[in-house]
């Protein structure tokens, strides 16, 4: 990939900054497996307070704090109940084969369970299986990063409560919510006995989530890290760039959210061929299914022209905005799309 290429493939992509890389260069380090790391010590206290809750825990992905919420709060032979297509369901349930726990979907839409099917699925039905957890996530990842409001996320606590069961959020882009509902984290969080936060995504930390939730549940979750490799070392050196990812790098997600907004409006005046999804945050998805042409052969050609984006299921391509993608980029990007529809004619679409 050229150094100019507009690498829209996810946010992931972000390099710490250079005020991270200082933070990394002088953090206080120690040996976090046996008496703590200082820094580490810190974000963990520091994104606790932020998150509103009582504890964090410092791990090495989003995908790890999700696990542990679901080995903290469900046993072998539960389930735990969560919208059709969220992370946890598509790209996690894996974890079924370690956790002896069941995913059991709920439809949705635009990332928020249907009250009525989650109320319905609450008892288990024939599968008798009882539910320990319902798990919600915001912004929705699959939903092109939609948000739940924060009315459906207070009736479903209002459920959890009548049955007993508790509520994780996945929250690996939880500042890009707050930052669309004009909250502060912690009043989203609220609503969730524990919520992860990614800060390798739009906060821009090289590596590393957060876990958060009430100290004893915390103290279990870093019981299970340690069963599961999980413990680290001199994880300072890291957690520095974490505490500046939480404590500045959400300030300026607005921006994504406004070149989302602005790639949106310029690929749909492209439209009748190109559909793209009117973003709450920095998640763009084009329908590309009328032109004709599959979603990797446009990625293909989008890349000769310098614009990288994720084919995105069978009718989509994926865009995310970020820290690297600048205003030209997202003129840039439009450019390229409009000379592919150009190279690329229009063709019957293919039965599916
Ligand atoms: C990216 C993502 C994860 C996983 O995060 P990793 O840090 O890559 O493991 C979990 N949930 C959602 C909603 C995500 O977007």
């Amino acid at each position: 990939m050229a150094p100019d290429a507009v690498d829209l493939r996810s946010d992931t992509v972000t390099k710490p900054t250079a005020a991270m890389y200082a933070r990394m260069a002088t953090a206080p380090l120690g040996d976090d497996g046996l008496d703590g790391d200082p820094t580490v010590v810190e974000l963990e206290a520091f994104a606790a307070e932020v998150l509103g809750k009582e504890a964090g825990l410092f791990v090495a992905s989003c995908t790890m704090a999700n696990l542990l919420a679901t080995l903290t709060q469900a046993a072998r032979g539960e389930q735990i109940l969560l919208e059709a297509e969220s992370h946890m369901y598509m790209a996690e349930r894996g974890a079924a084969t370690f956790t002896g726990v069941f995913h059991a979907p709920v439809q949705g839409t635009l990332g928020a369970m249907d009250l009525d099917l989650l109320r319905s699925a609450l008892p288990g039905g024939s599968s008798k299986l009882r539910t320990a957890m319902i798990a919600l996530e915001t912004s929705h990842n699959n939903a092109s990063g939609a948000v739940l409001p924060l009315e459906h996320m207070a009736a479903v606590r209002q459920l959890a409560d009548e049955w007993g069961v508790t509520i994780h959020l996945d929250g690996a882009r939880l500042f890009n919510a707050a930052e669309h509902l004009h909250v502060a984290p912690g009043a989203i969080a609220a609503y969730a006995d524990t919520v992860s936060l990614c800060l390798s995504k739009g906060l821009s930390a090289p590596v590393g989530a957060i876990l958060a939730g009430g100290r004893p549940i915390i103290d279990e979750a870093r019981r299970f890290r340690r069963m599961i490799g999980g413990q680290q070392r001199q994880a300072g050196i890291v957690a520095a760039a974490g505490i500046e990812a939480i404590s500045v790098m959400g300030h300026r997600l607005g921006e994504d959210h406004a070149r989302a907004q602005k790639l949106s409006f310029l690929l749909n005046t492209l439209s009748p061929h190109l559909s793209a999804t009117i973003p709450q945050t920095n998640i763009v998805q084009v329908d590309v299914s009328t032109t004709g042409h599959e979603p990797k052969v446009w990625a293909a050609e989008l890349a000769k022209e310098g614009v990288y984006v994720r084919p995105w299921a069978k009718e989509r391509l994926r865009c995310v905005t970020h820290r690297h993608i600048s205003d030209d980029d997202i003129q840039h990007t439009y450019d390229a799309f409009r000379l592919v529809a150009m190279r690329l004619p229009p063709r019957a679409m293919a039965k599916l």
